[in-house]
């Protein structure tokens, strides 16, 4: 069946990979898109996870052109790393105000359809590093971390209406946003990682795809890591 998929940062990286992976597989895919341009083929809504008036439009744009949101991938994110004693509060705002106020204000406004039909799947892009920690990392690993608590409130709203909330943990995984990373980091995390190696954007797509699924219908409230094992335990 296909169903309405939104997709925050869907642009690049991560999101990309997830929102190519539901086109593929025939659903009505919307993406939102901060700077440049919307990715060729995909249905692109202007949108900054950090204004709400924004979030609120992008949703109302993509119900306009495909009808209620039916999946909500909450994917955009950023880092702003620092050690403690640089680490500014406008750093760590940021994150927080992008990684867990954007999560919040897409699940507020792109539930709406989900409850009227009584069928969701809402999806929240967390990391490893939420519950491992990572040096120069407290915002991020901070607002990671407080992903969960948010999905498995959420998975608790919302149960009875039949939609599930459930978090994804990404390791490594070559995009962008790992560019900065030293090669010393990124050796021992790699050396850190059953696997040996870094993920691929689509390995964290096919397990977003799952959770969004039919098959998953009755997991809510889950952490699912894609990372090669680093951090398992947690
Ligand atoms: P990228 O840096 O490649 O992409 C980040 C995406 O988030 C971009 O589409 C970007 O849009 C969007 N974004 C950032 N800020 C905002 C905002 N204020 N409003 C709207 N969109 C915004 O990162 P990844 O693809 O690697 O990361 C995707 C998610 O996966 C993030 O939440 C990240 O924390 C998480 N993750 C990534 C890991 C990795 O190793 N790569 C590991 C674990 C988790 P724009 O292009 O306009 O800037």
């Amino acid at each position: 069946m296909s169903r309405t998929v939104l997709i925050s940062g869907g642009n690049r990286g991560i999101g990309l990979a997830v929102a190519r992976s539901f086109a593929d597989a025939g659903d009505k895919v919307a993406v939102t898109y901060r700077t440049g341009a919307p990715p060729p083929g995909l249905f692109g809504v202007a949108c900054d996870v950090t204004e709400e008036e924004s979030v609120k439009r992008a949703v109302a744009d993509v119900e306009a052109q495909y009808g209620p949101v039916e999946v909500l991938v909450a994917n955009a994110g950023i880092t702003r790393d620092g050690l403690l004693p640089m680490m500014s509060e406008k750093d760590f705002r940021d994150v927080i105000d992008t990684n867990v106020l954007g999560a919040f204000r897409l699940a507020k406004h792109a539930t709406g359809g989900m409850l009227r039909k009584r069928w969701g799947r809402l999806v929240f892009m967390s990391s490893v590093m939420g519950t491992l920690g990572s040096p120069g990392q407290t915002n991020y690993a901070a607002s990671k971390s407080a992903l969960v608590g948010l999905a498995r409130s959420l998975a608790w709203e919302l149960g009875a209406r039949k939609i599930t909330s459930n978090v994804v943990t990404p390791g490594l995984i070559e995009t962008d946003m790992i560019e900065h990373i030293t090669d010393g980091r990124r050796a021992e995390l790699i050396g850190n990682t059953p696997l040996r190696r870094t993920g691929t954007a689509d390995e964290v797509a096919a397990v977003v795809r799952f959770l969004a699924s039919d098959a998953a219908s009755f997991v809510t409230g889950a952490v699912v890591p894609v990372s090669g094992g680093i951090g398992m335990g947690h």
